[in-house]
């Protein structure tokens, strides 16, 4: 992580710091309000919760302080999501969205903005390099892919689809803006899952779009009001208390996840290892460039479904649950949910555990 972005997670600690009067609570209070007091509505900071809530508001001042940029809060990742096709998209536009990419963004697109008359287009997240964005409306993109870990050069995607005259929007879950600055590389908008590493805890679900162009958040916005897409104060306030830890947490998890990546990857059990870390892997050289660490998910494959599961099973340092960016080692074979990988495939999302007894728990656990 480089020093603006140890800057941007040391301001998020202390951004309600300025703010604090005498006597008032360190921490951030939970404000459950539907109605605010309002005998006229000219001067009102608040109207009504669906408009906004002092708790989210807090956890988009700590959003914004990390993407560098306004954000809008969602109550999850796929909400954001909603926001952000909703905001860019309308009868006759053309989506490009990745074939290997999040597949609930796939059926959400496919069942419900295509009827309404987008056409979607899906293509490989390693054809956005050489994909001629002409006519397209909106270049949707997630690097690196999940789960396969392809990445995409951002920077010169966005130049190109931006030129066609395409919004750009990134998926940056897997990265969070600390490790990854799509805004920064051309893109419009950023939309992510915080339910994943920043809320960080397994115990909350979260997004929030981020972008610098004032009409396109306005519309985000409108979308969140409309369709009554907001947090509840008790959700935010778990992601308040969550991120707090982000920078913390994604150092001991990228860097647990190099090691186990080489181990993994020495061992004669795995076939097919994928880590943007290391430098035989075919992310690696655009990875270094426009990332600030390699993340914390690894890709590989054991011989088959039975080694897999029994692998997942035993090793008693890995829980095994989808999602990933937690603080408990998770992993899952992809392909139970229909993910065009091997049978053996698995996803391993790396956690804060210290690392060698989780390495030895792994070891254990393919030597089995
Ligand atoms: C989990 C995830 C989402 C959806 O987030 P939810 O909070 O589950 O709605 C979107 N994109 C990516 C890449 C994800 O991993």
């Amino acid at each position: 992580m480089d020093r603006a972005s140890q800057t941007r997670a040391a301001q998020l600690l202390h951004h309600r710091s300025a703010g604090l009067k005498k006597g008032d609570p360190i921490s951030l209070p939970i404000v459950p309000a539907a109605t605010f007091h309002l005998p006229e509505v000219a001067g009102a900071s608040h109207f009504y919760g669906r408009n906004g809530m002092t708790t989210w508001e807090a956890v988009e001042d700590q959003l914004a302080l990390l993407e560098d940029a306004p954000c809008i809060s969602f109550p999850s990742g796929m909400a954001a999501i909603s926001a952000a096709l909703m905001a860019t998209l309308k009868v006759g536009a053309k989506l490009i969205i990745p074939a290997d990419g999040y597949y609930v963004t796939r059926v959400l697109s496919e069942g419900f903005l295509a009827p309404f008359g987008v056409e979607v287009v899906e293509i490989a997240t390693a054809a956005y390099a050489a994909h001629d964005f002409t006519g397209a409306s909106v270049v949707y993109l997630e690097t690196p892919s999940n789960p396969g870990l392809d990445v995409i050069d951002i920077a010169a995607v966005s130049a190109r689809a931006r030129a066609a005259g395409a919004v750009v929007i990134v998926d940056n879950t897997t990265m969070t803006p600390l490790l990854q600055r799509p805004l920064d590389l051309g893109a419009d908008l950023v939309v992510a899952a915080d339910t994943k590493a920043p809320a960080g805890h397994s115990d909350v679900l979260f997004g929030h779009v981020a972008g610098r162009d004032a009409a396109l958040m306005a519309r985000v916005k409108d979308w969140r009001r409309l369709s009554g897409a907001v947090p509840g104060p008790f959700e935010a306030w778990q992601v308040h208390r969550g991120i707090e830890t982000l920078e913390l947490r994604l150092e001991r998890m990228c860097a647990s996840a190099h090691v186990i990546a080489e181990r993994l990857q020495a061992h004669g059990a795995v076939r097919n290892l994928r880590y943007p870390g290391l430098e035989g892997d075919a992310s690696y050289q655009i990875s270094k460039a426009q990332m600030q660490g390699f993340g914390f998910l690894i890709g590989f494959e054991l011989a088959d479904e039975a080694r897999a599961e029994r692998f997942l099973a035993d090793c008693r340092y890995i829980v095994q649950s989808t999602s990933f960016g937690g603080t408990h080692t998770s992993g899952e074979r992809r392909a139970r949910w229909g993910d065009k990988v091997d049978p053996g495939f698995i996803r391993l999302s790396v956690g804060i555990e210290p690392l060698e007894p989780l390495w030895s728990a792994m070891e254990a656990a393919l030597n089995a």
